[in-house]
């Protein structure tokens, strides 16, 4: 076994597996995230793994109102949005290749087997597909994330789901073998569960975590160490019940309760002695000294702070509003922000189809409030979508905020609907729309792109991280972007601007200062006579990071506190 030297301070490669217990939504992927932080404290190079144990392939053709945004990479992959979590938190671009399915592996497996790859054998969960799920785990804690081309030191493995369930058995079985794969002092495991409180003194429950960790090692994984997720700091009893009944000593017991901000978690962590124990079991060097924790401490503190600054109102009109994951991405985006701009935000969700002039006659009350919300915000965006649900209301938002000077930020969906309401109220295009919405509309302004599948759903849009060149000087977007000759962000759409409609649409002052490649597909939008208005066809939320906003989203804050753009 090769250790650690002079060059290479940690030896083979160190993973991290995080299980959860007891219910599902605990905090697992901001836990997971906050330990490659504070490994990356100790200097670690770090990557992430999420496993979701469904049958689709990937996160694409599932509803955001049942799982969350769909969160893009790079490379196209449409994945799970904790695997935003990970970029955001590590600093990191990751690869398709980082979230595995059980749609993918089988997939796999049995592709290798129509080959002929097992000639001879019966094809069988045990050892196939745990061989498999082994395997994709070590080729991709190998593959560079953080931009300077070297491979990882150390990999935090996420599973998703809670341990027991019946489709998380494979793997959970995999890992179990991993630990002897990659040997001792190689592999920690974590697991997070649930210390609930009850009754009229608050007792702090044990129970849940003892069943859960009876279930981990019945399955033959001992943690650990063991997050416990609470309301309050967990007191030395409950620490010490919980290490009696679950073999786990009383250190090892985390207490992982509630705190002002998500960036506190690793200070917290860290402070119990969880890098310590890491460094123990995991066997690499702690450095005395830590830039990297101590810059995540001025954050999330600078973050607190905010809490008393003054208010910056965004109105955010769209179609999943009752569930905050599906706009995660964006939510952070907007956060990102706020900290730059030093003021408190607040989000007001708008339901656009309360806003179009049908509610006004069904649904008077809600149209009144959807409408007092946005003529009080301070900003408008309009995020990215899909059917034709809200389209009316968010054309109408896309009005409001041109004819009024208020800051307005438009992504994907967001730039086409303001490209459509420009091309009514301005060209005089009655009817103008998105072919996605109204196939046969005498003015498309939003069209179908040639390239993109017309019968399949998956993986078939366009995808991914595109250069856009900037073809004007002087505008606001290439001002926010440093003065850039192009951006790489990332895509996720199937219509775009009507490339018939370019010319009259900028000979009318809406501008696309930037554009793809072949200087024919639109990609950013800005009015000239505005404080604000501005959209792009790609998503920037995705590669926003809390010290680095997303350029876009920058502007909008800063327009939308009284900045000059
Ligand atoms: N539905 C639009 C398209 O496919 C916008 C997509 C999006 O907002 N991500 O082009």
């Amino acid at each position: 076994m090769q250790g650690a030297t002079a060059s290479d301070p940690v030896g083979e490669m160190k993973y991290v597996v995080v299980t959860g217990g007891v219910l599902s939504g605990l905090g697992k992927g901001v836990t997971a995230s906050s330990i490659g932080v504070l490994l990356k404290s100790a200097g670690l190079r770090v990557t992430a793994v999420k496993i979701d144990p469904y049958l689709n392939s990937d996160a694409g053709t599932m509803s955001p109102f049942e799982h969350g945004e769909v969160f893009v990479l790079d490379d196209g992959g449409e994945v799970d949005l904790d695997l935003g979590n990970y970029e955001r938190f590590l600093d990191v671009c990751l690869t398709k290749e980082n979230n595995i399915t059980t749609g993918k592996v089988y997939d796999n497996v049995i592709q290798k087997e129509r080959r002929g790859d097992y000639l001879g054998k019966t094809v069988q969960v045990i050892p196939h597909i745990t061989n498999e799920i082994q395997e994709w785990i070590e080729r991709v804690a190998h593959i560079p994330s953080d931009g300077n081309g070297k491979e990882p030191d150390a990999c935090v493995i996420e599973l998703g789901g809670t341990v027991g369930d019946i489709e998380s058995a494979p793997f959970i079985e995999a890992l179990r073998q991993f630990q002897f794969r990659v040997g001792e002092g190689n592999v920690c495991f974590v697991h997070v569960s649930l210390i609930p409180v009850m009754g009229p003194v608050g007792e702090q429950k044990t129970k849940p975590t003892q069943h859960t960790v009876k279930d981990l090692r019945g399955l033959g994984i001992t943690p650990d160490m063991l997050v416990c997720r609470s309301k309050s700091p967990l007191v030395d009893e409950t620490r010490q019940k919980v290490s009696a009944f679950c073999h786990v000593s009383p250190e090892a017991v985390v207490s992982a309760h509630d705190v002002s901000n998500i960036y506190q978690v690793p200070i917290m962590l860290d402070e119990q002695g969880v890098t310590k124990m890491l460094s123990e079991r995991l066997d690499f060097k702690l450095p005395s000294n830590r830039p990297l924790l101590d810059e995540w401490s001025e954050m999330a503190n600078h973050v607190d702070t905010l809490e008393d600054a003054e208010e910056v109102h965004i109105a955010v009109a769209g179609k999943y509003t009752d569930l905050s994951d599906s706009y995660l991405s964006v939510i952070k985006a907007l956060q990102h922000a706020s900290f730059k701009v030093n003021r408190k935000l607040v989000i007001d969700w708008i339901e656009s189809s309360n806003l179009d002039d049908d509610a006004k006659k069904s649904e008077p009350e809600a149209h009144a409030t959807a409408w007092k919300e946005l003529k009080s915000a301070d900003g408008v965006l309009v995020p990215g979508g899909f059917g034709i649900r809200g389209i009316e209301g968010k054309i109408k938002a896309a009005e409001y905020a041109r004819m009024n000077g208020v800051p307005y930020l438009g992504v994907c969906l967001g730039l086409q609907v303001a490209t459509i309401e420009f091309c009514r109220n301005v060209l005089g295009m009655e009817g103008a729309n998105s072919t996605e919405f109204d196939e046969n509309t005498e003015h498309p302004a939003i069209v179908f792109m040639p390239e993109i599948s017309k019968t399949h759903m998956g993986g078939t849009m366009r995808l991914g991280t595109k250069p856009t060149p900037f073809l004007v000087d002087d505008c606001k977007m290439r001002r926010l972007y440093g003065g850039v000759s192009h951006v790489d962000e990332r895509h996720r759409h199937r219509y775009e601007v009507n490339p018939e409609l370019i010319e009259s649409i900028e000979g009318n002052g809406l501008m696309y200062v930037g554009k793809d490649e072949t200087g024919e597909r639109c990609e950013i939008m800005e009015l000239g006579e505005h404080p604000y208005y501005v959209g792009t066809q790609y998503h920037p939320e995705f590669k926003s990071r809390p010290n680095r906003p997303s350029p876009p989203f920058l502007g909008l804050l800063m327009a939308a506190s009284g900045m000059e753009v």
